[in-house]
């Protein structure tokens, strides 16, 4: 999606950012007692994964890995849909925009190249630079989604995840148990969660998911015995039970009213990843949508 010279010229930008926000998430105050080495933890940043995965974050050998073409994607996309927010348009076509790169073969993109979300969306380059607010929201979303991906890496390192190697099920159950860590880290720093939201809307457009399956069956087998690290129902409704929990415990009242909605959109979400019906249309809108309509909508 991005040419070499778009990574090159982002990549001490965005590893710099992303290290500063390393250190405002492992300062000790937000930490439990036994999670204080996170501090200490490498943070690499090659330019991309090496298995071409497009976002590609992980954690290996007591170290996290977030390359800058995913860090760029997710600062694109989360930048993308503050600039149709300030414009007070709708943000369905972010989810279209989504499921076009997972359905819609590169090669019937215009110009046989997949848009990157700045592109699909006309946003002006450097819009940011005119309209303070939108930089603010724009900045916010990214560092929210961010923090989120950071933390839950973090996570494995602590909990010190063997990766891939594990059996289907072990390794959903450290997906889980890593999602609640980062939650709890989210929570504790008072980063408000929306950003994750938009960070698990690309997730799933994606990676494998119930429309890859024939069958109810079929995805059922395979996240038993193959899916490693699924973005399904039950993990987007374990995050949104978890969110409900930290509204009710929230004392402002707007910002439990935020959480409760950040919930619900997560807990739609879930409920549509379930649902192979709704699951097929978005698979035939991508598929026949034209990604230069997305930013007239
Ligand atoms: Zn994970």
């Amino acid at each position: 999606m991005y040419a070499d010279d778009e990574i090159t010229a982002d990549r001490a930008r965005l590893a710099g950012r992303i290290t500063e926000l390393h250190g405002l998430l492992t300062q000790p105050q937000f930490l439990p007692a036994d999670a204080h080495m996170l501090s200490g933890v490498a943070l690499q940043t090659p330019d991309l994964a090496p298995d071409g995965d497009p976002m590609g974050f992980y954690a290996a050998g007591g170290k996290v890995v977030m390359p800058v073409a995913g860090l760029k994607f997710i600062e694109d996309l989360t930048m993308a849909y503050a600039w149709r927010y300030r414009q007070q348009r709708t943000l369905e076509p972010l989810d279209e925009y989504l499921a076009m790169l997972r359905w819609k073969p590169e090669s019937e993109w215009p110009g046989g190249a997949y848009l990157d979300p700045l592109e699909a969306f006309g946003v002006p380059p450097g819009a940011w630079e005119r309209d303070a607010r939108l930089a603010e929201l724009g900045t916010s979303l990214r560092n929210e989604a961010w923090a989120f991906v950071l933390a839950h890496e973090l996570a494995h390192v602590l909990y010190a995840h063997p990766g891939n190697s594990a059996p289907a099920a072990t390794s959903q159950a450290n997906e889980a148990q890593a999602d609640a860590f980062a939650m709890a880290l989210m929570e504790s720093t008072d980063t408000l969660p929306l950003g994750a939201f938009l960070y698990f809307q690309a997730t799933v457009a994606f990676y494998t998911s119930r429309a890859d399956f024939p069958s109810d069956d079929a995805y059922a087998r395979w996240q038993r015995e193959q899916a490693t690290h699924p973005v399904n129902a039950q993990r987007l409704m374990a995050i949104a039970q978890q969110l409900q929990l930290w509204a009710r415990r929230a004392a402002d009242e707007d910002r439990r009213a935020v959480l409760f909605d950040i919930g619900d959109k997560m807990e739609q979400f879930a409920t549509g990843l379930k649902d192979p019906a709704m699951q097929q249309l978005v698979v035939r809108r991508a598929v026949y949508g034209d990604p230069l309509d997305l930013q007239e909508r």
